[in-house]
């Protein structure tokens, strides 16, 4: 049987949630955008709401929520503001997850637990100068030493809050010569010696979220701080992004959710030529692209839930939740501020500037649009087999 329906404990989540965005988030949005301000005060309202380890089982410290939860979690975050909802990404879905997953006893209690709590942050540094999508062609390099620890040079960059992360997952060679089946994991702490992190100024958006680079040179890293096996790098990053993913993904519908909400509003008011503007054609066809965007993405969404939630392996799915997604969230916003003329070109008079700026990196980290619409295709024509499955096959499709 399909049921789409939230349980009560999902309907409880999603009230409460979307209580501390309308209370806490939105009023300060704008003053915290212009100022370029990370506010602290809302990262620890999301920390004593147990938001940052929602997935995280309670024996480390976590909600132990199932994925619709955190979808829920995510849209309603984003809703307010994408600099949370970019926090929730790295922190829980890219960094956490992975600690789970792929952690041992060690390292669940000494760096998952305080993440579930959210007493201390972590992110998540795969990407390089010379290595965005790429990322077999990373540079930083893990030399193994006589005593078993690890030495760690290299350049992280556009790492989500890398300034602010205690606990940072990154990404090295241990074989520089073997492209990706040379990578290696491992969890670094901010203070340890040789890691210097810095933001980077001037971004296009998410301007009250931080985002920046990680030095390392000749880091010392325990081997016990090494996450999986050495050269399992490729697998586990592979895994983390497939659940940074999903949140991406869900966050986007609070854009578009947003991006509805204040268009219906406006096109409601603002009339032209003696009539509101909501009763042109060509609005409407903005507003219907919207609720139909919004409906799709949230069932790829959902549908992607329901394979975590199972278990089982989703890396075909949750590419098309994040591709759609968030493609149709920027869609939203662009449309918002076309409804919404001069007065969506400034932050004085509507946010959706803000959404419309927030809505542009999403389509390209996490895996670009252009690499979505490649697995995609490579899938169905046979060329690579997503999730370890064949093509989709009309009894794939069936079953
Ligand atoms: C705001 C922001 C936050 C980020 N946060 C993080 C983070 O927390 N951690 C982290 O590790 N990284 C992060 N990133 C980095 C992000 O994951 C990369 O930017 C992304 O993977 C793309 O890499 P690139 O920018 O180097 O683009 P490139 O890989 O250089 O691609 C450039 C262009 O070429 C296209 N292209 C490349 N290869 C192909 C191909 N095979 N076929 C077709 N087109 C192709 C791309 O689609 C793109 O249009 C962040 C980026 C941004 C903007």
């Amino acid at each position: 049987m399909l049921d789409l329906s939230l349980t009560k404990e999902q309907t409880e989540l999603q009230e409460r949630v979307r209580e501390f965005v309308d209370e806490r988030v939105l009023p300060v949005a704008k003053e915290n955008d212009e100022n370029h301000y990370v506010d602290v005060g809302i990262i620890e309202g999301m920390a004593e709401m147990g938001l940052l380890g929602a997935t995280i089982p309670p024996k480390y410290g976590g909600l132990g929520l199932d994925f619709v939860s955190l979808a829920i979690i995510a849209e309603e975050i984003e809703r307010g503001d994408a600099a949370f909802r970019t926090l929730l990404s790295v922190h829980l879905g890219l960094n956490s997850m992975s600690l789970l997953k792929f952690g041992s006893g060690m390292q669940k209690q000494k760096y998952l637990a305080p993440q579930a709590k959210g007493s201390v942050l972590a992110c998540f540094g795969l990407t390089e100068p010379e290595a965005g999508s790429d990322v077999a062609s990373m540079r930083s390099t893990a030399r193994k030493d006589s005593d078993g620890s690890y030495i760690l040079n290299g350049h992280k960059r556009w790492i989500g809050y890398a300034t602010m992360a205690g606990h940072l997952l990154v990404f090295a060679k241990t074989d520089p010569e073997a492209a990706h089946k040379g990578i290696s994991a491992f969890i670094l702490e901010q203070d340890m010696d040789g890691i210097t992190t810095r933001d980077i100024p001037n971004k296009l958006g998410l301007w009250s979220s931080s985002t920046g680079e990680i030095f390392m040179q000749d880091v010392r890293v325990p081997e016990e701080n090494r996450l999986g096996e050495e050269g399992e790098g490729f697998k586990i990053a592979m895994y983390s992004i497939d659940m940074g993913r999903f949140t991406v993904a869900s966050g986007a519908l609070g854009t578009i959710k947003a991006c509805l909400d204040l268009s219906v509003e406006r096109a409601k008011k603002r009339r032209t030529f003696g009539q509101e503007i909501g009763r042109y054609q060509l609005v409407q066809d903005m507003i219907a692209k919207m609720v139909l965007n919004y409906e799709t993405s949230r069932l790829l969404v959902l549908q992607d839930a329901w394979l975590k939630n199972e278990g089982r392996r989703d890396t075909r799915e949750v590419s098309l939740a994040k591709w759609h997604a968030t493609e149709s969230a920027f869609a939203a916003a662009n449309d918002a501020l076309q409804i919404h003329g001069n007065a969506g070109y400034s932050d004085e008079e509507s946010p959706v500037g803000r959404y419309f700026r927030n809505a542009r990196a999403p389509i390209i980290y996490e895996g670009t649009t252009q690499i979505h619409k490649m697995m995609q295709a490579e899938h169905a024509l046979g060329y690579r087999h997503l999730n370890g499955r064949s093509p989709a096959t009309k009894k794939e499709i069936i079953s």
